[in-house]
């Protein structure tokens, strides 16, 4: 396999209704979105890595089953998407141990990846990467190596590292916009940067030999969800109608990302190939 063209497309397993006050009276959109994602991987003939909360797992075994049947690969992603710093060290140790457990149960084979609910693995809460190794995961792709209001890790750098002697860390895609370090091809930055910004910052990873990383949720393809606050954007108006922007055009823009002759893989056979080479 090549790598200097590697996309490691990815979505990241959660219910945008969770945490948000009276959620569930808004329709539950999970597996139909989720679908649309298995039909754009399919047409493009690829498999890449699902991480999954482990709510998702115990809610819908079916559609892990289903993710799985199709050759994808399971991560994980906590069991209620709670940012590793608010679940402590031994929070991160039960929380991991129930996460497996559901992943597990729903049948998602043996999980060697994690990614930190809203890049909350910082400089912080590197001990993360100690209970990660202690669970036998092999790699983690929970660094926004940037500033962020929220979270980030500044001088984490845009290349893999292996942390705690054991994890191999592949840092998100970012680019410099303005003068803002954004993930470009994340959820709501892909919907939202304009093509020229975006096709450039691929352009510059294909040329450095670096892996395109990118993360979409359910929502992001959604288009038949009711308009709702999300929830961990502090109340934000404007940044609560970016969620909402450009979904229907996602997966065309997503085509277009394709015709830059990238080959969407697995987070674990992309591992396979650094331990390789
Ligand atoms: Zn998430």
């Amino acid at each position: 396999m090549k790598t200097n063209n590697t996309f490691l497309f990815s979505v990241d397993l959660e219910d945008a209704r969770e945490n948000v006050h009276d959620g569930h009276k808004y329709q539950d959109r999970v597996v139909e979105t989720t679908l649309l994602y298995l039909n754009w991987l399919k047409k493009n003939n690829s498999v890449c890595t699902f991480f999954s909360v482990g709510k998702i797992a115990e809610k819908y075994p079916e559609l892990i089953k289903e993710i799985v049947m199709r050759g994808h690969e399971i991560a994980c992603h906590t069991y209620s998407h709670t940012p590793i710093d608010k679940l402590g060290k031994d929070g991160f140790k039960s929380d991991l141990e129930k996460t497996l457990n559901a992943l597990s149960k729903s049948g998602a084979g043996k999980i060697i990846g994690f990614r930190a609910p809203v890049f909350s693995l910082t400089e912080k809460t590197q001990w993360a990467y100690e209970v990660l190794s202690e669970f036998d995961f092999v790699y983690s792709s929970s660094v926004l190596p940037a500033k962020n209001p929220l979270y980030g890790w500044k001088n984490f750098g845009n290349q893999h590292k292996i942390m705690n002697g054991k994890i191999i860390e592949i840092p998100m895609t970012v680019g410099k916009f303005v003068h803002l370090t954004l993930p470009i091809a994340g959820g709501i930055y892909f919907r939202v940067l304009p093509k020229i910004f975006l096709f450039n910052e691929i352009k510059k990873c294909i040329k450095n030999n670096r892996p395109v990383l990118s993360y979409f949720h359910p929502y992001d393809a959604d288009t038949g969800q009711e308009k709702f606050m999300h929830s961990g954007i502090n109340g934000n108006k404007i940044y609560n109608y970016l969620m909402y922007y450009n979904r229907k055009n996602l997966f065309s823009k997503l085509d277009e990302v394709m015709k830059m002759d990238l080959t969407i893989t697995t987070y674990s056979n992309y591992i396979n190939t650094l331990l390789k080479a």
